[in-house]
């Protein structure tokens, strides 16, 4: 998708979101559908990169759980507030609002649905080809707010309390390059902070905090990961100063870190462990994760493989058990042995070319599959951003600047997995959409 011509900057807008996430897409749809003049302000080259990982590609875009009420009970202490905006637009308009447009769903296990071709990519085709007459600017940062209160007759202590209690307007949003975009209203769709290298780094917290809003930091999720592979705890007690993890879902990558590892009685910690928690949980929510270990990740496989042919030419009379430990230390190098499926007792001259090759093909590739976060966030439940009670639901206006509206993950609403959290993006997008006047024309 182009990116508007750079001279937008005198344009004044209807609508000005910023966002181009699934709330952001689907609330510009809307508003642009409704004749409202709208541009979109989204810091990364293109749209939707989140929801692309969705459903690890393939996209819980609802849960078809038909019933508003037993849909909202499942949101905790913060369903009570969607109610109003659920009559507007709910699980049964997102069927018929991606169906309408082509676009046909299942529906799996506990009632989570997908697109009927597996692909996130597909969902986000459709929301992109509403966005035609939308300006959108892409590698567009925004910083910040202008905001106004309105100016009271006098400046007296009494009066100054209640100018903070008068709603107040937002009249711009400052992008990183100094330019200002102006608009009528403001469509906040910015995310939360899970999986930031898709653009979702909580910058508007910040932003909102500055104009008056309150914002609910949640805390983050830093525990160490129980595994569910036996051979982990053998290995208890042990310390790995440099190896390499890598997370992946759905046999796709989904990071990568290095550092000092340590295996426990119940799987792994250790900083490198604790740092990548979060993104562990955040995974866990739509399915399985594996964790694979490098255990010399200073080494590729060539020169693993030539280090372990010289070792061997030098020990050919040797046991295995004893000549390994040489580069893999004590109890790790038993472990490892016993992955690759040679007996330790084999002397080094039998050890065949494959069972060389399998050995440096473990030492990279410990796998172990996740069983859980330890600690309270073990539930997996997302949640923080702009505090429910600040927001008027039937609108999605804020109560503090009404013409500055919410959508989607920016708002603090506990959100189990399942596609509860795409829901809420659609209903949140769409009211916020709906809910803009549209200016008569002179
Ligand atoms: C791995 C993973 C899998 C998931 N799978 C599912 C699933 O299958 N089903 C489900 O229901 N939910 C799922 N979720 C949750 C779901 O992705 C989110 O609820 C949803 O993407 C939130 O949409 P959003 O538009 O509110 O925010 P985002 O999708 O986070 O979009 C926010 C956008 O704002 C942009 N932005 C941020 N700051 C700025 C700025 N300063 N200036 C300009 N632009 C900015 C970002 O670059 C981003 O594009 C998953 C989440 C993760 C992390």
């Amino acid at each position: 998708m182009n990116s508007a011509n750079p001279t937008t900057e005198t344009t004044h807008y209807d609508v000005c979101i910023i966002g181009g996430g699934a709330a952001g897409m689907m609330a510009a749809g809307r508003a642009v559908e409704r004749g409202l003049s709208v541009c979109i302000l989204e810091k990364n080259d293109q749209l939707g990169k989140k929801l692309l990982i969705t459903g690890g590609g393939r996209c819980n875009i609802t849960n078809a759980e038909y019933d508003t009420h037993a849909f909202l009970s499942k949101l905790g202490k913060t369903g009570h507030f969607l109610h109003s905006t659920f009559a507007q637009f709910d699980v049964k308009s997102t069927f018929a609002f991606f169906e309408s447009k082509g676009l046909e769903l299942k529906i799996e296990e506990f009632k989570r649905a997908f697109p009927a071709d597996d692909k996130s990519a597909s969902v986000l085709r459709v929301l992109e080809l509403r966005l035609r007459k939308v300006a959108i600017r892409t590698s567009a940062q925004v910083t910040g707010f202008i905001a106004e209160k309105k100016s009271a007759a006098n400046t007296d202590a009494k009066s100054d309390a209640k100018k903070e209690r008068e709603p107040g307007t937002i009249t711009g949003a400052r992008l990183k390059n100094g330019e200002v975009v102006r608009a009528s209203h403001f469509i906040l769709a910015t995310g939360g902070t899970s999986h930031p290298e898709t653009g979702s780094t909580g910058d508007a917290y910040a932003w909102l905090k500055e104009i008056g809003h309150t914002v609910i930091i949640p805390e983050p999720s830093l525990v160490p990961i129980a595994i569910r592979d036996p051979w982990v705890k053998e290995l208890q007690g042990i310390t790995l100063s440099s190896a390499k993890l890598t997370v992946f879902q759905e046999n796709k990558k989904q990071l990568t870190k290095k550092g000092r590892l340590l295996f426990t009685h119940f799987g792994i910690s250790g900083p490198t462990v604790i740092n990548m928690s979060r993104d562990v949980g955040e995974l866990l929510k739509w399915g399985e994760v594996d964790i694979e270990v490098d255990l010399l990740p200073d080494k590729d496989y060539a020169m693993l493989n030539a280090m372990l042919q010289e070792l061997f030419d030098k020990n050919k009379n040797k046991l295995f058990k004893n000549c390994i430990t040489e580069i893999i230390p004590g109890k790790t190098a038993s472990v490892v042995t016993r992955l690759a499926g040679i007996n330790p007792d084999t002397a080094i001259n039998s050890i065949t070319r494959e069972e060389r090759l399998k050995l440096v093909e473990t030492i990279k590739h410990m796998k172990m599959k996740v069983e859980n976060l330890l600690g309270p966030d073990a539930s997996i439940v997302t949640s923080g951003g702009v505090a429910c009670e600040e927001v008027d639901f039937k609108t999605m206006r804020s109560r503090l600047y009404p013409n500055l509206l919410f959508t989607g993950d920016v708002l603090n609403i506990e959100r189990p997995s399942g596609g509860y959290s795409l829901q809420i993006c659609w209903s949140t997008g769409w009211v916020a959409g709906s809910a803009i006047e549209v200016p008569e024309v002179e």
